[in-house]
């Protein structure tokens, strides 16, 4: 558990010095362990101490290092680190759910956390609801006795959606439903999840963790029981471990995060400050904007909105494309969380394949620009921005 702030502990936190005393995290790429002799190995078998390890697939001290420094930073007991989001998003739901149960989870969803829901739990027997995640009656309509897990996106990307996550977690608990929250929108340095007692809170550290463009990774952080528990055993036989090399990144990622986070996110506000009246679009969301939907849910849950924004450019596809082609600095691509600016146009990329009518139920229309800000001068984002929307 936390020892020290977070800013502290993103720096400090999980350290495991070797005998060689190094000042940075040392990498250890290794598969297996060794054994002084025959009965050392079976005694390590037969129940290891928390810095004795057996092999990659079930623990390495990089991996662990990494899982101790970011549960401190979310304020858990414990994480288990994966090799992507996905990864992570799926161990959680694979590990705790099993034919029979129920499964209530928001419709606006990351595509392929819909599909593990839809596809994957569904084809093994396991009864899904969707609900609108912004209409608090509905959760308390679909949450039965028999609702085993709650699943849901914070902020849903790419539209932005944000979700009364204490009130969701009450309904939930007072059904003695798990919660499970996909963080990755509102960022570990403005997560409220673990506070609010959400039982597992799960990031794709791909995002704002790396932040910087390098390194798929996951995390799924909870109480000691749940993580060393079923997530585990689950993870461990399944192959879902991070690789140490990516451990050792998101390490070095963790030092910085905060202040990158804040800095992006100072930005952010500014660009949905400075479009907001903008003639040539039609919306600007952005979660702790005053024009935000959900602004009063967001700005009690959060001190920021995040590093994302999501825009409607009036005249839609013809106008996005002519508006994206037009920018110097934002980059076209389909990530988002990075020291770059980055925009992506979701109906023709990330969501190209969804038909018609589930699109218009997520509000991904063909004017949709979602807007990552990354760690540029703010005043040459707006200009970049402006200049390209005169160019519409
Ligand atoms: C990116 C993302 C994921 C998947 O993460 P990967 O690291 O790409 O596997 C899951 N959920 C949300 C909300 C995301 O944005």
């Amino acid at each position: 558990m936390t020892k020290w702030g977070k800013r502290t502990e993103a720096i400090h936190g999980g350290i495991r010095r070797s005998q060689y005393g190094e000042l940075s995290e040392a990498m250890f790429m290794t598969q297996a362990f060794v054994y002084p002799s025959a009965e050392a190995a079976e005694a390590r078998f037969e129940q290891s101490g928390p810095d004795e390890f057996i092999y990659a697939r079930y623990g390495n001290p990089t991996n662990r290092m990494f899982e101790d420094r970011i549960a401190a930073y979310e304020g858990t007991e414990d994480a288990f680190a994966c090799t992507s989001g996905m990864a992570a998003v799926n161990g959680a739901l694979m590990a705790l759910t099993k034919a029979g149960d129920h499964v209530v989870s928001s419709r606006a969803l990351f595509g392929s956390c819909l599909y593990v829901l839809e596809e994957v739990l569904a084809r093994f027997g396991v009864e899904i609801t969707l609900v609108d995640g912004t209409d608090n009656a509905a959760w308390e309509a679909a949450i039965r006795p028999d609702t085993t897990l709650v699943f849901l996106e914070s902020i849903s990307n790419p539209t932005l959606e944000v979700i009364d996550l204490q009130h969701v977690i009450n309904v939930a608990h007072k059904n003695e439903a798990l919660v499970v929250v996909d963080n990755a929108m509102i960022t570990p340095v403005y997560s409220y999840a673990a506070r609010m007692g959400a039982d597992l809170v799960v990031y794709s550290t791909t995002k704002h963790v790396d932040g910087q463009g390098r390194m798929l990774g996951g995390a799924i952080c909870g109480s000691r029981e749940l993580i060393r528990g079923p997530i585990e055993t689950y993870m461990k036989h399944t192959g879902g471990a991070i690789n140490p090399f990516a451990a050792w990144t998101h390490l070095k990622s963790l030092e910085t995060m905060d202040l990158r986070v804040r800095a992006q996110s100072d930005s952010a506000l500014k660009v949905a400050n400075a479009l907001q009246d903008h003639e040539k679009l039609s919306k600007v969301m952005y979660p702790t904007h005053a024009k935000h939907p959900q602004y009063a849910v967001a700005i009690e849950q959060a001190a920021s909105g995040g590093t994302v924004l999501a825009i409607e450019v009036k005249g839609g596809k013809e106008a996005c494309f002519r508006f994206l082609n037009a920018l110097e600095i934002f980059i076209i691509s389909n990530n988002f969380a990075d020291a770059k600016s980055i925009v992506t146009h979701p109906a023709t990329t990330t969501h190209q394949r969804l038909p018609q009518e589930q699109k218009d139920a997520l509000g991904i229309s063909d004017s949709m620009v979602r807007v990552s800000i990354g760690l540029e001068e703010p005043e040459d984002l707006i200009a970049d921005l402006t200049n390209a929307l005169a160019a519409v």
